[in-house]
């Protein structure tokens, strides 16, 4: 994506508008890494040095940052909150969805990741996950790239 700000524009507006990046889930319960798809987006920006925001709008989902290297890591972390929150715990809710909400609290909506040298600026292990709590499901991720 083509940025709309001249070169001359001012450092502070320098910044690509929120951009969505859509992510289908097959589990109610999936941790899925999405840094393939997010840093795409940073490359073609074109962004040296900056900052990639991350924000999902949903209220049964949420994003984290953890290992990416065993596919295991993101597995065990959905079993566990699983079993931490089991679906059916005389909840007050009445959508029948209220353990999903509760892990999307837990892993909290939004990120933020280093742009460094064109890349995402991630620890040597991580990666970016989606988290899906009531899935299967047909979900976005927004994502702001801005200069420093
Ligand atoms: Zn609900």
């Amino acid at each position: 994506m083509k940025q709309n700000l001249s070169s001359a524009a001012p450092k502070l507006r320098d910044a690509v508008a929120w951009q969505v990046v859509t992510v289908e889930t097959t589990a109610r319960t999936q941790i899925k890494d999405i840094t393939r798809e997010i840093a795409a987006l940073i490359k073609q920006a074109g962004m040296e040095n900056g900052v990639c925001q991350l924000y999902v709008p949903h209220t049964t989902a949420g994003i984290i940052i953890n290992e990416s290297d065993d596919p295991d890591v993101g597995r065990d972390i959905g079993d566990v909150l699983d079993r931490l929150v089991p679906r059916d715990a005389h909840y007050k809710h009445y959508e029948g969805n209220a353990d999903s909400h509760v892990k999307a609290a837990l892993v909290g909506s939004s990120a933020l990741v280093p742009i460094e040298a064109g890349r995402l600026g991630l620890g040597r292990w991580q990666g970016i996950f989606f988290c899906e709590f009531d899935g299967p499901r047909h979900r976005q991720v927004k994502v702001r790239i801005a200069r420093d």
